[in-house]
């Protein structure tokens, strides 16, 4: 494969990844409708902060190449307004650009991540982040009292993708996958953490050693 194509997959595969980004990052953006020259109907996060394009209401409506081309002002102007009121969404759409203060002034696009003309990762970060389900562990794998290698294993050990034999075996050829603590047993989370006689033999004098100190 050439150095050309392989580029071209590797930007094909951030691009997709921007395009996705593309409609969670329009929450930190704040659309201020002047004249609504500058601003899309259809395209721009005007309206609650997502697309109308994007929304699943308008699956079914025909738009017209030049309607989907259409500026907040045109449609201010009285332009399409019949098609897009056919629409629930379309009637909502309407009702508050109708609402809206239209001037003479330009549209301007606020950036919300900034404060005080500083941009604030942590709010950007929050906006495009995937948001996993909060897990009960959580707040005992992250304790700041734990120390950050430890955290990281407990970690893998709850997530069952600690590299234990029996896991090595499904995709590498290893002559044993026993615990090489006590024979007999196959090496997983499981029997490490619980059911190994020697470790938790091992267990049993930390703990005593720490209740005594
Ligand atoms: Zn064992």
């Amino acid at each position: 494969m050439s150095m050309d194509v392989q580029n071209y997959r590797r930007y094909g595969l951030v691009i997709k990844k921007i395009l996705k980004l593309k409609n969670s990052i329009c929450s930190i953006f704040d659309i201020r409708i002047g004249d609504g020259r500058g601003t899309l109907f259809w395209h721009d996060p005007w309206f609650e902060n997502k697309p109308l394009i994007s929304r699943d209401e308008f699956r079914g409506l025909k738009i017209r190449r030049d309607c989907a081309a259409a500026t907040v002002h045109n449609i201010h102007n009285g332009l399409w307004v019949s098609v897009i009121t056919r629409v629930l969404e379309g009637k909502r759409a309407i009702g508050h650009l109708n609402g809206l203060n239209i001037c003479n002034m330009a549209d301007v696009y606020l950036w919300k991540a900034e404060e005080n003309g500083k941009i604030k990762s942590s709010a950007i970060w929050n906006v495009i982040r995937e948001r996993g389900q909060i897990v009960s562990w959580a707040s005992l794998v992250w304790s700041l009292k734990i120390i950050p290698r430890h955290r990281f294993i407990l970690w893998l050990a709850f997530r069952g993708r600690l590299s234990t034999r029996d896991r090595i075996l499904a995709y590498m050829d290893i002559p044993d996958a026993n615990c090489v603590l006590s024979s007999g047993f196959a090496e997983s989370i499981d029997h490490l953490l619980g059911g190994c006689f020697f470790a938790l033999g091992l267990f049993g004098i930390f703990l005593l050693y720490s209740w005594e100190l």
